[in-house]
C-alpha cells in the first residue's frame, strides 16, 4: 500500500526533524499530516521523504524539510494569525503553514507554478490558503497586515513593503545575501511603526528573490 508507506515515512522525516533540533509542536504535527509526495513532481515521489530540497520545474525547488520546518518555526505562529509567504512554488510550505494558522496567503511569480500550486490546494483541500501569480517583493497590500511574512526565496534586502504590512508584534523571515551561493536565514520583529529588531538564525541556501514580471 504506497500510501501507507509514504504515511510511515513522513514519521521518520518528523522523528529526523526533532532529532535535527526542531521543537515547535504545532510544526512537527503539520508536517506528519502533510502528504509532501504529492507536492513533488512524479518522477521525485520516492525521494520526497528524504530531508533534501527537490526540483518542481521552471528552475525552482522545493525546499529541503528542515528549512520549511525552521522557517515556520521562526516564525513564532499562534492559530489565529494570518500569514503571508512570498514564493509559493509546489504550495508545500503554504500546505504546511495552514495546518497551524487561520490564514495563509502566498504569491508565486512564474503563472505556471502559481497555477499548479493553486490547483494542488484546491484538490487537497487546503481551503484557508489563497495563492495569487505576481511579484511577491510587492506584497499583498488588500489583505494586510500580517502576523507573519516568509519568503521562501533569498535576496539582498528586505522588501520594504514586507515590512510596510506587517503587524506591530509581526514577525518577517526571509534569507538575506548578497549572492546565490548562500544567504544568512533573517528574522524581523516589528516593535512598532519604525522599529524592527532583527536576528540571524544560520546559513541558508535559497533560490534568488526575483523582482519584477517573469
Ligand atoms: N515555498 C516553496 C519553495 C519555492 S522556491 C515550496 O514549498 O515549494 C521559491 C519560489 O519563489 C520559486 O517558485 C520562485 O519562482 C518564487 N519567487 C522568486 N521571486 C519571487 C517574487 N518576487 N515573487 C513571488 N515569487 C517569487
Amino acid at each position: 500500500m504506497p500510501n501507507r508507506d509514504f504515511a510511515q515515512q513522513r514519521h521518520r522525516l518528523v522523528r529526523e526533524l526533532r532529532k535535527l533540533g526542531v521543537r515547535a509542536d504545532a510544526v512537527l504535527r503539520a508536517m506528519a499530516t502533510v502528504p509532501r509526495e504529492l507536492f513533488v513532481p512524479d518522477e521525485y515521489q520516492a525521494d520526497a521523504y528524504r530531508n533534501s530540497a527537490l526540483p518542481i520545474g521552471s528552475g525552482q525547488t522545493i525546499s529541503q524539510p528542515l528549512i520549511v520546518a525552521q522557517m515556520a518555526e521562526a516564525l513564532l505562529l499562534e492559530p489565529t494569525d494570518r500569514v503571508l509567504e512570498v514564493g509559493a512554488g509546489s504550495g508545500y510550505m503554504a500546505a504546511i503553514l495552514s495546518q497551524i494558522v487561520r490564514e495563509v496567503y502566498t504569491i508565486e511569480r512564474l503563472p505556471d507554478l502559481a497555477e499548479a500550486a493553486a490547483e494542488r490546494l484546491w484538490k487537497l483541500n487546503y481551503a484557508n490558503v489563497c495563492v495569487r501569480q505576481g511579484d511577491g517583493t510587492l506584497g499583498w497590500p488588500e489583505r494586510a497586515p500580517f502576523d507573519g511574512v516568509v519568503v521562501s526565496a533569498g535576496g539582498p534586502q528586505v522588501p520594504q513593503a514586507l515590512m510596510d504590512q506587517l503587524c506591530v508584534g509581526g514577525r518577517l523571515v526571509i534569507p538575506l545575501g548578497e549572492t546565490e551561493s548562500v544567504q544568512e536565514l533573517t528574522r524581523l520583529i516589528r516593535r512598532n511603526a519604525a522599529i524592527f529588531d532583527r536576528e540571524d538564525l544560520g546559513a541558508v541556501r535559497f533560490v534568488p528573490l526575483v523582482t519584477g514580471a517573469p
